[in-house]
C-alpha cells in the first residue's frame, strides 16, 4: 500500500472533528486514515462534571467511534498510546505500533495537582468516564452508607471541591441539583450534606467578567453551595483538605480536584519540547521543526498574538484547531501553501446546574438563568449535529423534541 498514512491519536473533539473533516476533504485514494484511541467510544469532555455529580447517565455523554466514523474508511484501533518515535515515524501503542506519513496529537488533557502534598492519592478527578462514574458511585456510596451507619459522622457526606474555575463551578452547580435528591432517596436531613469549594484566588471564576462571576456566586450560594476563595490548599489528606496559613483541616468524604489541567503526557515522552505540558505549536498548528506532526486541542498551546497570552483550552477551539489541521494536511498532500489558524470566539457559557447557567454570547452580549441554560444545550446540541448529525442528536441531544 503505497497511499500515505494520516494517524489521528485521540478520538476527543479534535481527533473526531479531524477525521471527519478528512473524510470529506480526501478521496480515499489519496490517503490512508487511521484513528486511534484508548477506547471505542468517544465522550463529550464538557459533559464530565455532570458524569461525575450523577445528573446524567455516562451512556448520554458516550458515543461509540463506529456509529460515526465509518470503519471501511477509516481504520480504527482502540488501544493506549505509549510515545511517539519521531526520528522513525512510528507511534507506540500499548499493544502493537504503526508507522505514519503524517501525525495529528489530540490525546487531550491530563489533571494536574501542581505537587499539592497528597492530592494524587487521597482526591478524585474529572478526567474521563471511568473516573466520573467512581465519583458519582463514591458519593451515592457515602449517602447509602451514613443511611446504615449507627455511629453516624456527619463529615462523611460532605463533598469538598479543589478549584473554582469553570470545571469546579460547573461540578459544584451540578451538585447543588444532586445532593437534594440523594437526600430524598435516601431520607437525609439537606442540612447535614455540604458541598464546600476551595479556591486559591480572591475569586471564583479568575478571568471571568466580574458581574458573571457574582451572579454565579449568589446562584450557588443560595442553593447552598459555601465558597471558601483565597484560600490556599496546603495538602490533601485521606480526611480532607488542609488549607490556609493556619492549616485548618476541611474534613470531608469526598474529595474531588478541579485545579488545574495540562497536556497529555505522552507529549513529553515522545520528547517535544513543553511551555506548561503543551506544545507551543506554529500558526499552521505544526509542531516546531515538524513537517508533519500537528498538535490539536488540549494538547497544543496556541497563542494570542493580540492579547500575548495562550488561548484557554476549549472544546469550541479544539474543534476549530480541527478544521484548519484538516485543511492543512490536504494542503501538504497537494502541495499547497498551509492556512494560519485563526480562532474565532463564539462566546463561552457556564452551567450552574440544571436550569441555571452564564456566559456570554457571539458579540459579548450577557446572558444569564434559564436563558443562558438553554444556550448552553443548544452549543452540546449542536457539535451533536456537527459531529453525527440529526441521528446522534435525537439519540444523545439534551433537550427531548418531543
Ligand atoms: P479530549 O476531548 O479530552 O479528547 C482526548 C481523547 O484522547 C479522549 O478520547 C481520550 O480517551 C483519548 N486519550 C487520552 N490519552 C490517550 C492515550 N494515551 N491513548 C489513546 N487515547 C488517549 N470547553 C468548552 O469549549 N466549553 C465548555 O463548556 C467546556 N466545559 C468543560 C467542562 C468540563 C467538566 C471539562 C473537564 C472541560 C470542559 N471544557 C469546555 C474543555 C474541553 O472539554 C476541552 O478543551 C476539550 O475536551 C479538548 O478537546 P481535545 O480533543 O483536545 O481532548
Amino acid at each position: 500500500n503505497s497511499k500515505p498514512k494520516i494517524v489521528i491519536l485521540g478520538a476527543g473533539y479534535a481527533g473526531m472533528m479531524t477525521t471527519k473533516k478528512l473524510m470529506k476533504r480526501l478521496q480515499p485514494e489519496e490517503a490512508e486514515i487511521v484513528l486511534i484511541n484508548k477506547h471505542n467510544y468517544h465522550y463529550q469532555t464538557t459533559w464530565l462534571h455532570e458524569v461525575a455529580a450523577g445528573t446524567i447517565n455516562h451512556n448520554q455523554a458516550r458515543i461509540m467511534i463506529r456509529d460515526i466514523i465509518n470503519p471501511n474508511r477509516v481504520r480504527l484501533i482502540y488501544d493506549a498510546v505509549v510515545e511517539v518515535k519521531r526520528e522513525e515515524q512510528l507511534v507506540v501503542l500499548e499493544n502493537s505500533e504503526i508507522k505514519y506519513d503524517y501525525l495529528v496529537m489530540a490525546l487531550g488533557f491530563e489533571t494536574n495537582t501542581f505537587g499539592i502534598k497528597g492530592m494524587d492519592e487521597n482526591a478524585f478527578f474529572i478526567q474521563d468516564i471511568d473516573s466520573c462514574q467512581l465519583i458519582r458511585e463514591h458519593i451515592e456510596y457515602q449517602f447509602a452508607q451514613y443511611k446504615n451507619s449507627e455511629q453516624k459522622d456527619d463529615h462523611s457526606l460532605t463533598i469538598l471541591v479543589g478549584g473554582g474555575g469553570f470545571t469546579g463551578v460547573e461540578f459544584i452547580g451540578e451538585l447543588a441539583e444532586r445532593v437534594p435528591q440523594l437526600c430524598r432517596k435516601y431520607d437525609i436531613d439537606r442540612n447535614i450534606p455540604k458541598i464546600i469549594n476551595v479556591e486559591a484566588s480572591p475569586s471564583i471564576l479568575p478571568g471571568f467578567d466580574e458581574e458573571l462571576v457574582a451572579y454565579a456566586k449568589k446562584s450557588l450560594q443560595e442553593r447552598g453551595v459555601e465558597l471558601k476563595q483565597g484560600t490556599k490548599i496546603q495538602s490533601c489528606t485521606k480526611e480532607g483538605f488542609i488549607v490556609g496559613e493556619g492549616h485548618e483541616l476541611i474534613k470531608a468524604g469526598t474529595i474531588v480536584w478541579t485545579g488545574g489541567v495540562t497536556g497529555n503526557s505522552v507529549l513529553g515522552k515522545s520528547g517535544f519540547d513543553l511551555t506548561k505540558g503543551k506544545v507551543t505549536v506554529n500558526s499552521d498548528l505544526r509542531a516546531p521543526g515538524e513537517e508533519n506532526i500537528f498538535v490539536l486541542g488540549d494538547c497544543a498551546w496556541v497563542m494570542n498574538e493580540a492579547e500575548n497570552r495562550p488561548y484557554p483550552p476549549t472544546a469550541q477551539a479544539a474543534m476549530q484547531h480541527a478544521t484548519t489541521c484538516a485543511n492543512n494536511i490536504r494542503a501538504l498532500l497537494h502541495h499547497e501553501p498551509l492556512q494560519k489558524f485563526v480562532f474565532s470566539d463564539k462566546g463561552t457559557v457556564a452551567s450552574l446546574g440544571v436550569t441555571d447557567a452564564m456566559g456570554t454570547i457571539l458579540d459579548g452580549t450577557k446572558l444569564y438563568g434559564k436563558p443562558a441554560a438553554a444556550m448552553k444545550k443548544v452549543v452540546d446540541n449542536r457539535y451533536l449535529f456537527l459531529l453525527g448529525g440529526l441521528h446522534l442528536f435525537l439519540k444523545k441531544g439534551k433537550v427531548r423534541p418531543f
